[in-house]
């Protein structure tokens, strides 16, 4: 891919000032370091204006120059991204274009059940609009406090729900992107069905900011769930807490709308780094799973069934403990225990973390050998393990040794990441089930990766942004 030799000039930057309008833009003396820092710690960014404008067509006429200018942009969202994909001034001297003044709502409907929002709507605020007329919008995070559609999107994020609902690419009906030389593309469409030749949107979604902007998103709305019962149970094997799964979705069907697991040591750190948490179970378990199971008004699905369930599987043995929550006060307790893992994380010192999918069946093989293979490597590492289980993807993330100083940890990232990624492949597994590769696997996607889809990868990329002026160095 093309290198730019970018040079930012002062003429340039009161341009651009320009373009964005007053309040459009935050420089060099005022840029707060929420749009400079990133959620690991692992890159500072340099951008000497932060652009945000709150139009298309402004967005269309930065790019527009900045195409002309060989200025090359980075599109900013909430800034949660775990890889590293919203840094500037890497490879080049870069701009950030920061989307959260684009926040309005186009258009909301009843009928088609469809929600049109512009990019830089906060997540937790698209599921509110979705619920103002008693409809469901399905993508939650941890961080959809701050992330915002248009990063999800650009992420293709999955969250909790993606075993009942999809990722964000199944969520999204149409798209307006604004192209690397101004041009708007008006995909904005609220169509459940549209064969006509290939489908653009599909690309820009997972292509973290190196195809386009994405500036707005017709979203796909769900009838609110009825009820949803919350179960947190305890096991002693990740095998049962496959099987586990496997009669539930034979039992619920696509009633069962998230499973997620987590690990002893996650549930401790928990406890120990987040206020207003509670112990669930008396005793310690190796492994938890978090359930949401649906309810509808016409079916004896209640709670009486679940425990019925539960109370089979303590006697065979396959569930060691469990609770229903019996109000919303609980739910969200166990909900809390799940969500705040990432962040409990953070006081434990450096980590190396890894978002990967493996196909289900192999997921216990898979922590055994690698949690063996990187003990090996590093004595007394403290994996914290937890993720999708429902959808195979695992947040292997790794914990230093207590005693270990956090910069020599640091040191065995690239050594940690070849044993894990190449477990990872030999199970026909994907290196990166949710985040992204951004900057942070950028090298290890060209070893891991088809070779020949990479090289389809870089023509695409050409196609849309030849000049390589939106996020370069990222991705590809
Ligand atoms: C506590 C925590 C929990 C998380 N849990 C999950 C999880 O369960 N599942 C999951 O998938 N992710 C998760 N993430 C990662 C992150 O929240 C998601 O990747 C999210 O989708 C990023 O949205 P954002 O708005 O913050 O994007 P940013 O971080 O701002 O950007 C991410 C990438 O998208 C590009 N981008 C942003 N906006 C646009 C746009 N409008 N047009 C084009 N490109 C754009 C950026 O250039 C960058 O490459 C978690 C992060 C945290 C901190």
């Amino acid at each position: 891919m093309k290198k730019i030799a970018s040079i930012i000039t002062k003429e340039n930057i009161e341009n651009l000032k320009l373009i964005c309008g007053e309040n459009g833009w935050t420089d060099a003396e005022d840029i707060n370091e929420k749009y400079l820092s990133e959620e690991r710690n692992f890159y500072k960014s340099y951008s000497p204006i932060i652009l945000r404008p709150d139009s298309t067509l402004k967005i269309s006429n930065i790019l527009k120059y900045c195409y002309k200018k060989n200025i090359p942009i980075v599109p900013q969202g909430g800034n949660t991204g775990l890889v590293g994909g919203t840094v500037s001034g890497h490879i080049s001297n870069e701009i950030i274009l920061n989307l959260e003044k684009m926040n309005k709502v186009r258009e909301l409907s009843h009928t088609d059940s469809v929600l049109i929002v512009e990019a830089g709507v906060k997540l937790h605020e698209v599921q509110s609009i979705a619920k103002s007329i008693n409809k469901f919008f399905p993508l939650s995070l941890a961080s959809e406090g701050t992330c915002q559609i248009g990063g999800n999107l650009a992420t293709n994020a999955g969250g909790v729900h993606v075993i009942k609902y999809g990722n964000a690419r199944d969520l999204a009906l149409g798209l307006e992107v604004v192209l690397a030389d101004g041009t708007i593309i008006n995909g904005l469409k609220k169509l459940r069905k549209d064969n006509s030749g290939y489908n653009l949107n599909q690309l820009f979604i997972g292509s973290e900011g190196t195809l386009g902007i994405i500036t707005a998103a017709s979203l796909k709305l769900f009838p609110i769930p009825y009820e949803v019962n919350t179960i947190l149970l305890a096991l002693d094997s990740l095998e049962n807490a496959i099987e586990i799964m496997n009669e539930l979705k034979k039992i619920y069907l696509e009633r069962l709308s998230a499973l997620e697991f987590f690990s002893n040591f996650s549930l401790e750190i928990v406890l120990k780094n987040t206020t207003n948490t509670m112990r669930p179970f008396e005793k310690n378990y190796p492994w938890y799973i978090l359930i949401d199971i649906e309810g509808t008004p016409d079916t004896n699905h209640n709670s009486n069934s679940i425990e019925n369930f539960l109370f089979e599987n303590l006697k065979k043995n396959t569930i060691k403990d469990g609770i229903v929550a019996k109000n919303l006060k609980e739910k969200e307790n166990f909900w809390k225990l799940r969500d705040s893992i990432p962040y409990a994380q953070k006081p434990e010192g450096a980590s190396i973390k890894h978002d990967i999918s493996i196909p289900i069946s192999k997921i216990s093989q898979f922590l055994d050998e690698s949690t063996k293979k990187i003990h090996k490597a590093i004595p007394n590492i403290r994996p914290c393990i937890f993720g999708h289980l429902g959808d195979g993807n695992i947040h292997f993330n790794l914990s230093k040794p207590i005693q270990m100083e956090n910069l020599v940890f640091e040191e065995y990232q690239d050594k940690i990441n070849k044993i894990i990624f190449d477990i990872v492949i030999n199970y026909n597994g994907s290196i990166s089930a949710e985040h992204g590769i951004g900057l942070v696997k950028k090298e290890a996607i060209k070893n891991y990766k088809d070779k020949s889809e990479i090289t389809i990868m870089k023509n695409i990329k050409k196609i849309f942004d030849e000049k390589n002026i939106l996020n370069p160095g990222k991705l590809i």
